[in-house]
């Protein structure tokens, strides 16, 4: 068996560490925070719990096969809810919209808005579905180095109709069904999700709203932070071992082999098979020498990052009974704010911006008596926001907020705040850009055209996580574990 390490503790690295360690390799994750999950952390504070990161739980699914290895019920042992609503929608001009994650309901809400879109609502979410399966049964799950099983007359067949929506941008897709625009934006925005623009990512990803109409909305009881407890409790059973507060600054090689790690204080350790789970720009550019990087800084001039975002965590007196769990601000200047945030890259001035209060499903996230708030407002890439500059921004969107979701004395109400934004992304995860999410999943970053999983340099070397193959969000990393997890059985077959 190997001896293998892995550089990061986030989903795609503890899941891939599990796989492994299950099949009897010896495996030891470097992290160089003192907690785990990277992205998908915890942060507590006056006596508040917040999830750092991700707060949608969605493709249950791929929850479920990934934990079914491990004899573990997900749903059971993390208490899965399907949220309703699914989510509430605020509007700059109009009434909010809230989604029950229920078709039915939802059509009609639809109709009530526009004439004839309630059935529109239908055709697109069973168009969104198709697609959604046949990702999950041929697209997710691999990494496209054996054609063959692609090329299979039955997968041919069902992924002809797809081509005209790999060059149709999702906006004028969504446009030949829907006119009204309050209506398109909620078919719109899971693109943020994916840290591209409605305006850029191709259609096919209308998947997406299969995802929040159809399958539902989820979430684990005692929240999102759950999911990595419970990785690591699989990680702990198999013998992983977890090296937190330790930074790797070197793969070592030798010819076109990794033979270990280079550690922050000074020590070596060797390895047999390490995969990287740090942002791929990092690790190719700043752990690898120059000879043995696959993803040189010159080939990054064609890449594009996803989106930042200021993040803001809130303890709030008092209660908010009008936000659900999920809630959404839509600017009327809809299009203006996807062209500040990727064409000009410059800071919007007016935003699109979500909030969630976990409060709403589990109260024993704050003191009784107060509202636990997660604010995410997405920025462009690349922008530097220092502490004062990132106060001053928060200021101005809290005020926005308060206006949009009509809670005049919100900023009153604040009792303990976070922030966290953009040179954080940077200085704490390594991010190109100080992207929030990894690359942005524009066509020629998905599927096919994202960088593979392993490196094309060094033999041993691997990538897991959202830089990688499929992509951005808690359920693609755990994909990304299996497909790594797999490669790595297969490299060793063939020895
Ligand atoms: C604000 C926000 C909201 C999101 N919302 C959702 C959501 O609602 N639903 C959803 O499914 N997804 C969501 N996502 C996306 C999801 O959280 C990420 O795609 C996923 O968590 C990324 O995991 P990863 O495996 O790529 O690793 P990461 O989370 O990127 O972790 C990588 C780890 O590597 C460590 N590391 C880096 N360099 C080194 C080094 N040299 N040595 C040692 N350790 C190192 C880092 O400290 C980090 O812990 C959200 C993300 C963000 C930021």
């Amino acid at each position: 068996m190997s001896r293998i390490a892995i550089i990061g503790a986030g989903v795609g690295g503890l899941a891939t560490a599990n796989l492994l360690a299950q099949k009897g390799h010896d495996v030891t994750i470097y992290e160089k925070a003192d907690q785990i999950g990277g992205r998908a952390g915890l942060l507590q504070k006056d006596g508040f719990t917040f999830d750092t990161g991700p707060s949608w739980y969605l493709m249950p699914k791929v929850f479920e096969q990934y934990f079914a290895q491990f004899d573990i019920d997900v749903n059971q042992a993390l208490h899965i809810q399907r949220l309703s609503p699914a989510y509430k929608v605020f509007f700059e001009k109009h009434d909010p919209v809230t989604i029950r994650g229920a078709l039915d309901i939802d059509a009609r809400t639809f109709e009530s808005i526009e004439k004839g879109a309630g059935d529109q609502l239908r055709r697109y979410v069973d168009a969104g579905d198709k697609i959604y399966r046949l990702a999950l049964d041929h697209f997710l799950y691999t990494d496209f180095t054996a054609p063959h099983k692609l090329l299979r007359r039955q997968v041919l067949r069902e992924s002809l109709g797809l081509i005209p929506l790999l060059r149709t941008p999702l906006h004028q897709h969504v446009s030949r069904y829907i006119s009204n625009q309050s209506l398109q934006q909620i078919l719109e925005y899971p693109m943020v999700f994916l840290g591209t623009s409605p305006f850029k990512a191709p259609a096919l990803y209308s998947l997406m709203s299969a995802l929040d109409f159809k399958e539902g909305v989820f979430y684990p009881k005692q929240g999102m932070y759950s999911i990595i407890t419970l990785l690591k409790k699989v990680g702990d059973q198999y013998g992983v071992t977890y090296r937190p507060s330790t930074e790797v600054i070197r793969v070592i090689h030798r010819r076109n082999r990794a033979t270990g790690v280079l550690l922050d204080d000074g020590s070596t350790e060797q390895y047999d098979v390490i995969i990287s789970n740090a942002d791929l720009h990092f690790t190719e550019t700043q752990l690898l020498a120059p000879e043995v990087q696959t993803h040189p800084e010159h080939s990054w001039q064609r890449r594009e990052p996803g989106i930042s975002a200021i993040l803001m965590y809130l303890g709030v007196k008092g209660s908010l009974p009008h936000l659900e769990h999920h809630n959404l601000y839509f600017v009327e200047d809809w299009k203006k704010n996807f062209e500040d945030i990727y064409e000009r890259r410059a800071l919007p001035r007016t935003a699109s911006l979500y909030v969630s209060k976990t409060t709403a499903t589990d109260p024993s996230t704050a003191p009784k008596g107060h509202e636990n708030i997660f604010v995410l407002v997405p920025l462009p890439a690349g922008v530097e926001l220092d502490e004062r500059a990132l106060q001053a921004e928060a200021d101005h969107y809290l005020t926005k907020l308060a206006t949009a979701m009509n809670i005049p004395d919100l900023k009153d109400r604040i009792v303990s705040q976070t922030l966290f934004g953009p040179n954080e992304f940077r200085d704490r995860f390594y991010s190109w850009e100080g992207s929030a999410l990894g690359l942005s999943h524009i066509l020629r970053q998905s599927a096919f055209w994202r960088p593979k999983p392993r490196s094309a340099k060094l033999k041993n070397l691997y990538y897991v996580g959202a830089s990688t193959l499929p992509g951005v969000g808690v359920p693609m990393c755990l994909i990304s574990a299996e497909i790594v997890a797999r490669k790595i059985k297969k490299a060793r077959r063939k020895r």
